[in-house]
């Protein structure tokens, strides 16, 4: 089950960005037809997500992770003044599982795997593990 990665560069602080064309490149790659695949991040401060790609949704949800995390007195800012990154992160997981048939990722019409960076600007890397089956 050895995943394939490929690298995003993020050039603001938040920012999202639609990686399914990336995902769809290394599930094209390993010739699975049926079976999941798994789009993973290693990092602690940004997300992976599926939604729609518009760009009002997009500032909706830079909104609503500013309202969940901002004006907390994080412990984790003693450190490394990030806490509401690594907080937005753990509310919205770092990963994301998905049905493959037919050689392709199942997604609804306007569904898209969307990156979320919550703290950048930063390299990041997207692990795409599939499972055949
Ligand atoms: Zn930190």
């Amino acid at each position: 089950m050895p995943a394939q990665s490929f690298g995003v560069a993020t050039d603001r602080r938040r920012q999202i960005v639609d990686i399914t064309t990336n995902v769809q490149q290394a599930v094209a790659d390993r010739n699975i037809d049926e079976g999941l695949v798994v789009v993973s991040v290693p990092h602690c401060t940004c997300t992976v997500y599926v939604n729609e790609d518009e760009s009002g949704l997009a500032d909706d949800t830079l909104e609503i992770v500013d309202t969940l995390t901002t004006g907390g007195r994080w412990r984790h800012n003693r450190i490394d003044n990030n806490a509401e990154a690594h907080l937005a992160a753990s509310i919205m997981g770092n990963a994301v599982c998905l049905p493959l048939s037919g050689g392709q990722i199942q997604l609804g019409t306007w569904q898209r795997i969307m990156l979320l960076e919550l703290d950048g600007p930063r390299q990041r890397q997207v692990a795409v593990t599939m499972v055949d089956g």
